[in-house]
């Protein structure tokens, strides 16, 4: 052992990261490296959880977000335990809303660090007002419009004592942008009107700004207060007020995604759903988890070993999910073989998604059937596999519609079971009180099992609101039926039997 391992701990180093405005992808390159180094991450109110994902670390929320009060753990408190954290060696992510410098008392924290002689970098962020003008179609400075932008605090209040000097902020020649303003708006404006700032001045308030439950009211300054209360806006929300505004349709994009603000239940099982919620953020909806199975390795990894090093004997290898791929491909992997263990085995995927965990693995599907089921991969199969040796790889149950057709073909199938597949005893209690309070308005079925699941694991309330305020999408006929069985009403139906085709629908629904 070392002797300074004890006595001197290496000394740690705090970075002060700017999250971004909400949306995960604003987030820059820099302060993800920092997350992925990080021992300690501690991060307030306004950042997106999902940042986390960057870090493995023990990670610590530090004030609410919702509290009418403001922060749980006061500054000085945070304060010390950077400090602290740091004098014990670790490295720390302080996280932060938006950009740590701008109205975030990043400041603060980094001169307590200095003071305490610790170690610090600041990473920048997008701050929420450019991030807010952007997605809802504003440009801040456009130069007919405006020559300068002011970022303003709107927690002062205007009707009492305030450092602000409303009679300058009516005269400024450009666009005003009020942080931390809603709760305050109706003074600010009346302020700003009272300093002689003309009442039809165009105004707008941006709430949760870059996520896909942002909302944008537009009016003017005589009457933007009224509206965004009438509109009930949540927090965080900002003040645009300028000419600038005025020009946001033609610039608009964000919220013209084709499912801007939809919420949409991804019933996938966890490992997979990845894909299908980035793609539902793309086309602008919120996707919520609403994992219906789980996905293990199997019981036993014994029948797999054995059957490894045999997977030259075969014809044909199918596979007709991307687990399947998986479970069989790391298996051989963690086993201490590799793909050269195929042979000359030809590959068979049941669709895309398939074909595309084996292309992970630098192996090309050698058949894929236009329609996405078992029925379609059996058929385009059949003329290939008389006479010859087919190994399945498939999960723990399934249907039997590929080994029957197979073998009525004159094949002889080998099964093996490369993952399990359970069903999940309940949803997480948020996506429970989404569902019953009625919040989603699409789930999306990508399975018969899944069908049946849904409906096993929906609380009388939750179904209250199917088909009128949630409604059902299926990705296959074959879904459907399963889903109708189970009592469940489809609203829309992929073409496509792909998450793609599932989202097609829900688009074409809402055309
Ligand atoms: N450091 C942060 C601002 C912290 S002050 C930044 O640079 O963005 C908190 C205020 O920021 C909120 O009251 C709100 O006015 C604004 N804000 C932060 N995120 C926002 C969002 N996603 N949408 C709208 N306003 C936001």
């Amino acid at each position: 052992m070392s002797e300074f391992s004890q006595s001197n701990p290496r000394p740690g180093y705090v970075y002060l990261v700017g999250a971004g405005p909400g949306d995960p992808g604003l987030l820059t390159l820099r302060g993800a490296e920092c997350l992925a180094r990080a021992d300690l991450v501690l991060y307030d109110g306004l950042v997106n959880p999902l940042l986390l994902r960057h870090s493995h670390a023990h990670a610590e929320r530090t004030c609410r977000v919702d509290s009418p009060t403001g922060r749980a753990i006061p500054q000085e408190e945070i304060n010390q335990r950077l400090i602290e954290a740091a004098r014990s060696g670790k490295t720390i992510v302080r996280l932060k809303g938006g950009d740590p410098f701008i109205f975030g008392r990043g400041s603060e924290e980094a001169a307590a660090l200095a003071a305490a002689g610790i170690p610090f970098e600041v990473v920048p962020g997008i701050t929420a007002a450019t991030a807010a003008a952007v997605y809802t179609g504003i440009s801040l400075t456009h130069r007919e419009h405006a020559s300068a932008v002011a970022f303003i605090t709107g927690h002062e209040d205007p009707s009492k004592s305030t450092t602000l000097d409303y009679k300058s902020l009516a005269s400024f020649p450009g666009t005003l942008v009020f942080y931390m303003g809603l709760h305050r708006l109706n003074s600010i404006v009346q302020s700003l009107i009272d300093a002689g700032k003309p009442a039809n001045t165009p105004a707008c308030v941006v709430s949760r700004a870059t996520q896909p439950l942002q909302r944008t009211v537009t009016g003017t300054l005589e009457d933007i207060s009224t509206l965004a209360s009438t509109a009930g806006l949540h927090a965080p929300s900002l003040v645009i007020i300028g000419d600038c505004v005025r020009l946001r349709e033609q610039a608009r994009w964000f919220e013209s995604r084709p499912l801007f603000g939809q919420v949409i239940g991804i019933t996938r099982p966890e490992e997979q759903a990845d894909d299908a919620a980035i793609r539902a953020v793309e086309l602008g909806a919120l996707p919520v988890m609403l994992a219906t199975i789980e996905i293990s390795p199997p019981e036993s990894w014994d029948s797999v070993d054995a059957m490894l090093p045999r997977l030259n004997e075969f014809d044909w290898i199918v596979f007709s999910s991307a687990n399947g791929v998986r479970g069989l491909l790391n298996r051989l992997w963690e086993t201490g073989l590799d793909t050269r263990t195929f042979g000359q085995a030809r590959l068979a995927a049941i669709g895309p998604s398939t074909a595309a965990a084996l292309e992970k693995y630098a192996l090309r599907a050698d058949l894929i059937p236009t329609e996405f089921r078992a029925e379609a991969l059996a058929a385009v199969l059949r003329p290939h596999v008389s006479g010859q040796r087919v190994l399945w790889a498939r999960a723990s149950r399934g249907r039997d519609v590929l080994p029957t057709e197979l073998v009525d073909a004159g094949a002889t199938v080998e099964q093996l079971v490369v993952y399990q597949n359970r069903d999940v005893d309940q949803f997480p209690s948020a996506a429970v009180q989404q569902l019953e309070r009625g919040e989603l308005d699409w789930i999306a079925l990508s399975s018969p099992s899944i069908a049946r699941n849904l409906a096993r694991l929906l609380s009388d309330q939750a179904r209250s609101h199917l088909g009128t305020r949630t409604k059902l999408a299926s990705i296959s006929p074959v879904t459907t039926a399963a889903a109708q069985e189970a009592g469940l009403t489809i609203t829309a139906e992929a073409t496509e039997y792909t998450w793609e085709g599932l989202f097609q629908a829900m688009i074409n629904h809402g055309k």
